[in-house]
């Protein structure tokens, strides 16, 4: 008998993935979190029935996130990663020997557990002596450290349950307030092909805070759309251009400064449906 773990990604609209075996399954303080091992897209992370992450398709996602802000910053030294629980952004910041300190910041300890624990491919960059990791709310955290940061990058969940805090004008006010001179925050901001209407709510909300707002995309088939948003913003700052390039030695997937620079080339249906002007 086939298993199947479905998702609806907006109404009407579902898919499935075939599954192997159940990995882990907990309802945590916040949320329901569960690991399966699955046909096609190896092991996968879910929380409240939303894919967070799957092995196959991963490095899509946190290449993207991380490596378009942490290249077009002349000297990112000290990061804050605000969600981020399962570990795939942090391990991609800390290959950026720029990085001297590292900050993750997830309102789930169980997720981070969990992720330590079960998601070998993930969990690298937890024990970089250059990490530290809290278990906090982002909103909260933002709000009331006394640190600046060169770099703000926000790996949530969705608009929905604990996640709704991180993009609300508040967080992304206070985030403006941490940034050093040059900061920039990076958040993921939603499928634009799937809830435009969602992306362009939030687009705004960050351009309204940033005069630098800029939102880029990466293919990401495992979400709603099969294509992700991403918005880079900061007061002075530009992120389309990569300022160094990856090691070879880092063998990404994905990332490229060629691949960096195309992120941001975006469909007239896009620009229209997010509002945006540049
Ligand atoms: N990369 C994946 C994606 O975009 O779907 C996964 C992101 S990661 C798993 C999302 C994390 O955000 C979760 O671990 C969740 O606990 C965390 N999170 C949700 N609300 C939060 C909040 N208010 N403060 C800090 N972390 C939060």
């Amino acid at each position: 008998m086939k298993v199947w773990f479905t998702e609806e990604w907006v109404t009407g609209f579902m898919i499935g993935i075939q599954i192997e075996s159940v990995v882990y399954i907990k309802r945590t303080k916040y949320q329901h979190l569960a690991i399966y091992d699955t046909v096609e897209l190896g092991r996968i992370l879910t929380l409240d029935n939303v894919i967070q992450t799957t092995e196959k398709y991963e490095y899509l996602y946190h290449e993207a996130i991380a490596h378009v802000p942490l290249f077009s910053h002349e000297s990112p030294e000290h990061v804050l990663i605000i969600g981020g629980g399962d570990g795939g952004t942090l391990r991609e910041v800390m290959r950026h020997p720029e990085v001297k300190q590292a900050v993750m910041v997830d309102i789930d300890g169980d997720v981070i557990e969990a992720s330590k624990q079960y998601l070998p491919l993930w969990n690298t960059g937890f024990n970089d002596p250059r990490a530290t990791v809290l278990v906090e709310d982002g909103l909260r955290f933002v709000a009331e450290t006394d640190q600046k940061f060169d770099l703000v990058l926000v790996d949530s969940t969705d608009p929905e349950g604990p996640g709704l805090a991180l993009f609300t004008p508040e967080f992304y006010q206070s985030i403006g307030k941490i940034l050093k001179p040059g900061g920039m925050l990076c958040a993921q901001t939603e499928s634009p092909l799937a809830m435009p209407a969602m992306v362009r709510e939030i687009y705004q909300r960050i351009a309204k805070v940033f005069p630098v707002a800029k939102l880029y995309t990466a293919p990401v088939p495992s979400y709603p759309g099969s294509l992700w948003s991403f918005t880079c913003a900061s007061f002075e700052a530009d992120p389309e251009n990569p300022l160094r390039e990856p090691d070879d030695s880092w063998n990404l997937k994905f990332y490229s400064p060629e691949i960096h620079r195309s992120m941001f080339v975006l469909s007239p249906k896009i620009k229209r449906d997010v509002g945006i002007t540049y």
